[in-house]
C-alpha cells in the first residue's frame, strides 16, 4: 500500500501495561487530527483487546503482546497481537455476552465494543497458537469533505 506510516510496540502483558497500549496508538493516532471521539473509540477497542489477550490469551502468565498501527491516508489500522491460548469458536467467542470467564465478573462485551467503536474486526486465532485482532477505522469521516465543500 502507498504511503503508509506504521508503527509497532511489543510489551509484557502486565495489566499496567495495557494503558501504556492505548496512550501509544493514542500518541500515534494524533497526526490524523482525529476529534476527541475518535481517540476514545479507539483507545476502548485497543483496551478491549490488549485486556483480552493478557486475561485469556496468557490467563495472567507474562508473555509479548504486540500492538501494530498503520495509516494509509485517513485510514487507521490496529492489530493487537498475542501468542496465547488461542480461541476455539471465534464467531461464539464475538457473540454478544458470550464469556469464558463469568466468574471472574466478564461481561462478554469486549468484542462487541470493538465492533461497535471501530468500523471493521477481523480475528484470526488458532488453538495454542495465539489470537490476532486486526481493527480498522477510518478517522474524519465526513469532515474533509465538509471543508473541501465550505472553501
Ligand atoms: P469482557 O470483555 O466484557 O470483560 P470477555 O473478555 O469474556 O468479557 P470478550 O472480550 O467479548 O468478552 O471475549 C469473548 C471471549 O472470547 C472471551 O471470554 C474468551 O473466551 C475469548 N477471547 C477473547 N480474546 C481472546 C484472546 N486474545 N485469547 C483467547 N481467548 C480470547
Ligand atoms: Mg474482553
Amino acid at each position: 500500500m502507498r504511503n503508509t506510516n506504521e508503527m509497532e510496540v511489543t510489551f509484557d502483558s502486565y495489566s499496567a501495561n495495557e494503558r501504556f497500549a492505548r496512550v501509544a496508538v493514542a500518541a500515534f493516532m494524533t497526526q490524523l487530527n482525529p476529534t476527541v471521539e475518535e481517540v476514545a473509540d479507539v483507545k476502548t477497542a485497543v483496551s478491549e483487546a490488549v485486556t483480552n489477550s493478557i486475561i485469556h490469551g496468557y490467563e495472567q502468565e507474562v508473555h509479548k503482546i504486540s500492538v501494530n498501527c498503520q495509516i494509509t491516508e485517513n485510514v487507521f489500522i490496529v492489530t493487537v497481537k498475542d501468542t496465547g491460548k488461542g480461541i476455539e469458536d471465534i464467531e461464539q467467542a464475538m457473540l454478544p455476552m458470550y464469556t469464558t470467564k463469568p466468574e471472574l465478573d466478564r461481561s462478554g462485551m469486549g468484542f462487541a465494543f470493538m465492533e461497535a467503536f471501530m468500523d471493521k474486526v477481523e480475528v484470526k486465532s488458532a488453538v495454542g497458537e495465539g489470537t490476532t485482532v486486526r481493527m480498522e477505522k477510518t478517522i474524519g469521516k465526513g469532515r474533509s469533505l465538509w471543508t473541501t465543500q465550505s472553501l
